[in-house]
C-alpha cells in the first residue's frame, strides 16, 4: 500500500458521511485544492484507486492538534478523514496558502505549547496574575460581594452552620436557665440598639465545646446574627462587663459582615458556580466550611482588629470599661496555655520513653510557631484596649 511520493499527500481514513463503515484512504492537496481516494482493498479488482472526491482546501475543518492524538478533517461534503500523521497535516495547513488563518494560529498555539519556555513563561505569568488577583483582587471582590448580598443570604447560611456544628462540634449546655436568661435579657436591653440595625436578627445560644474532654471556652457569631457562648466562657467570666465585651466584639463581625466575606473569598469560585448553575447543594458546603473555620478561631487578625474597635466604640457609649475585654480574653487565654502545657508534658512524657528525636524536634516548632502566630497579635489588641480604657477613664465617648 505505498503511494506516489509526494509531500502533498497524507494516509488515513475516510468515513462516509452518517457512516461508520471506514476505508483506506489518502488526502492530496494540490493548488488549494483537496482530492480524497480510496485506497482499493486488496480482495477489489479495481485498478488500486479511485477517485472520490474533491474540493477547496480551505473549506476543510481540521481539529486542533492534541499531541500525538488521531487528527480530524471535516470535508466540505460532511464526510470524515483522519490521520495519524499529524506532522503532515501541519505541513499541509502551512504550505498552502489558502488555509484559513485560525488553524494556522492554532499551529502555532501547538508549538507554544511544545516549547518548553514558552511553558514556563505562561506559567510565571499565570501564578503572577493569580498572585495580584489573591493578594488585591479577592479581598475587594469579597468585600464587594459580603456587602452587597441580602441579610438573607446571611440568615440561610448561618443557620446551616449552627445546623451542622450542633451536629459535629457542639453539645447541650450547661449553664443554668436563670444565668443563660440574665445575660439574654441584658443583651437585649443594653447591647441590642447598638447592633447595626433592625434587619439582624440577633439571637444568644449557649452550648458546650469539648476538644477531648476538654471545655473549650470560646464565643463566635454566624452572618445570621446568631452569637454562640460556650459553657467554659460563661463560666471564665467573672462579671457581665466581660460577657457583654465579648457579645460587642462578636456584633462587631455579625455588622462588618466577617463571616460573608471569609465565606466569600474562601469560596469564591464555588460561589461562581452556585450562581452560574444554581446548584442550592453548594450552599450547604459553604455553610459546612463556615462552621469548621469559626470553631477553629481562623479569623484574620485584620477582623479581629475590626471586631475589636466596633466592640470598643460601643463600650465608651454604653459605659462598658474596655478592660473588661483584655481581662476575659487574657483568662480565656491563660486557661488554653495550661491546658496546652499540661498536654504537652503529657507528650513530652510519651516522647521521652520512646525516645524519638524527631517528634522532639516537631513538637518544638509547634510551640515556636504559636509563640509567633498569636503573641504579637495579643500584645497589639491590649494595646489597643488600654488605649480605649484611657479614653473611658477620661469619661469620652470617642477615642481617636
Ligand atoms: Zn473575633
Amino acid at each position: 500500500m505505498t503511494q506516489t511520493a509526494s509531500v502533498n499527500t497524507v494516509s488515513g481514513k475516510w468515513y462516509p458521511k452518517d457512516s461508520s463503515v471506514q476505508h483506506a484512504a489518502q488526502l492530496t492537496v494540490d493548488n488549494a485544492q483537496y482530492k480524497v481516494q480510496i485506497v482499493a482493498h486488496e480482495t477489489n479488482k479495481d485498478t488500486g484507486k479511485h477517485q472520490l472526491l474533491s474540493g477547496q482546501w480551505s473549506h476543510v475543518e481540521i481539529s486542533d492538534r492534541l499531541g500525538n492524538t488521531e487528527r480530524k478533517l471535516i470535508l466540505a461534503d460532511g464526510s470524515l478523514f483522519t490521520t495519524k500523521d499529524n506532522e503532515a497535516i501541519d505541513r499541509l495547513i502551512t504550505s498552502n496558502k489558502n488555509s484559513d488563518t485560525a488553524s494556522k494560529w492554532r499551529l502555532r498555539l501547538h508549538h507554544h505549547e511544545t516549547k518548553m519556555t514558552s511553558v514556563l513563561t505562561m506559567l510565571v505569568m499565570t501564578v503572577i496574575f493569580a498572585f495580584g488577583f489573591i493578594k488585591w483582587g479577592l479581598p475587594w471582590t469579597s468585600q464587594a460581594v459580603a456587602h452587597a448580598l441580602p441579610q438573607q443570604t446571611g440568615t440561610f447560611i448561618g443557620k446551616r452552620s449552627l445546623d451542622f456544628m450542633d451536629r459535629y462540634f457542639l453539645k447541650p449546655t450547661q449553664v443554668s436557665e436563670a444565668k443563660q436568661q440574665q445575660i439574654v435579657s441584658r443583651f437585649n436591653a443594653r447591647l441590642k440598639p447598638f447592633g447595626g440595625g433592625d434587619n439582624i436578627d440577633y439571637q444568644i445560644h449557649f452550648r458546650n465545646m469539648s476538644i477531648g474532654d476538654v471545655s473549650q471556652p470560646n464565643a463566635f457569631a454566624l452572618p445570621s446574627g446568631d452569637i454562640i457562648l460556650t459553657d467554659k466562657f460563661v463560666e471564665l467570666s467573672q462579671n457581665n462587663d466581660e460577657i457583654d465585651a465579648v457579645l460587642l466584639h462578636e456584633m462587631g463581625h455579625v455588622v462588618e459582615r466577617h463571616g460573608l466575606e471569609m465565606l466569600t473569598q474562601n469560596s469564591l469560585t464555588t460561589m461562581i458556580v452556585i450562581l452560574v448553575l444554581g446548584n442550592p447543594d453548594g450552599i450547604s458546603e459553604l455553610a459546612t466550611g463556615l462552621g469548621t473555620a469559626l470553631v477553629s478561631n481562623h479569623y484574620s487578625r485584620q477582623y479581629e482588629t475590626e471586631a475589636d474597635k466596633f466592640a470598643f466604640n460601643k463600650m465608651l457609649k454604653i459605659g462598658i470599661d474596655p478592660q473588661s475585654f483584655v481581662d476575659i480574653l487574657s483568662r480565656m487565654e491563660d486557661y488554653s496555655t495550661a491546658v496546652e502545657n499540661q498536654e504537652n508534658d503529657s507528650e513530652a512524657t510519651k516522647q521521652k520513653e520512646q525516645k524519638t528525636t524527631d517528634s522532639e524536634a516537631s513538637a518544638e516548632e509547634d510551640k515556636l510557631s504559636d509563640f509567633l502566630s498569636t503573641h504579637p497579635n495579643t500584645q497589639l489588641r491590649i494595646e489597643m484596649a488600654n488605649k480605649y480604657s484611657a479614653c473611658f477613664k477620661e469619661g469620652l465617648q470617642v477615642c481617636e
